[in-house]
């Protein structure tokens, strides 16, 4: 069975994610700190019928990562699968934005998914095939006002995911990038109900997005089925960039 590893699969989209590769592949699921939700995912991925396992991974220290993929590597041979989920917001307008809130969420949301997608790609090269999704959001394709570290990340992952395709592809190694739009977590529930209602009138589907909506297009993305879909980002926004 080939082995998928979710960052941040302890909760929001990357536990969903997680429960949806679970009926597939092996899942290790990844956590910085919620390890008690970790294990509760992992619980409900077997009580499925599927397998899994938790890594202690923080994506923001190249050594932690390291580690974690030795972990993993040492126990299951191989990472098939690559899910770059984890991500952190420090929201500010650009003019009152302090230097470490701009150098901590691109050393996580970016630098982190190049630590773990380059020790990946050196398993996957070995196996002659991977997938790897980067969770974006669309603010990585429009920007957003008081999220100029996030956006930049985020745009930063499409490029690191369109750079790999062309790299890998020749080794059936698929980098793609799912770029969310408004979806209910922990990240979004400082959104008040009157907020809600703003941002559901600017959709074509009226209603805030679930996790689930997410998990969908990223099993898909690791499947067979997707084989010939490489360097792409999907946006899963309920038509909010239309
Ligand atoms: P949550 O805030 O609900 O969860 C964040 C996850 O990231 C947690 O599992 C957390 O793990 C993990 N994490 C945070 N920092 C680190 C780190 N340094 N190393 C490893 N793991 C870390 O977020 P969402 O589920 O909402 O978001 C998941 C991804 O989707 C993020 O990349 C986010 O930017 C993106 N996204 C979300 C949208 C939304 O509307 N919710 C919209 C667009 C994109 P732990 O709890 O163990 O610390």
């Amino acid at each position: 069975m080939k082995t998928a590893l979710v960052t941040g699969g302890s909760r929001g989209i990357g536990s969903a994610i997680a429960l949806g590769l679970g009926k597939n592949f092996h899942v290790v699921v990844g956590y910085a700190n919620s390890e008690d939700k970790a294990n509760d995912v992992v619980q409900e991925i077997v009580a499925a019928g599927g397998s899994a396992s938790t890594v202690q991974i923080d994506i923001s220290n190249a050594e932690s990562v390291d580690t974690a993929f030795s972990t993993v590597e040492k126990e299951y041979n191989s990472v098939d699968v690559l899910i770059n989920n984890a991500g952190i917001t420090q929201d500010n307008i650009l003019p009152r934005m302090k230097e470490a809130e701009w150098l901590e969420v691109i050393q996580t949301n970016l630098t982190g998914s190049f630590y773990t997608s380059q020790r990946a790609i050196k398993l996957m090269m070995k196996n002659k095939w991977g997938r790897i999704i980067f969770i974006s959001s669309v603010v990585g394709l429009s920007g957003n006002q008081g999220q100029a570290n996030y956006a930049a990340s985020k745009a930063g992952l499409i490029g690191l995911a369109k750079s790999i395709s062309k790299e890998m592809g020749s080794r059936n190694i698929t980098s793609n990038v799912v770029a969310p739009g408004y979806i209910e977590t922990d990240m979004t529930s400082f959104l008040d109900d009157e907020n809600k209602e703003n941002i559901i009138e600017q959709l074509s589907i009226k209603r805030i997005g679930k996790p689930e909506d997410i998990s969908n297009v990223v099993s898909f993305l690791c499947s067979e089925e997707s084989e010939y879909i490489t360097g792409q980002v999907i946006p899963v926004d309920g038509g909010l960039t239309t």
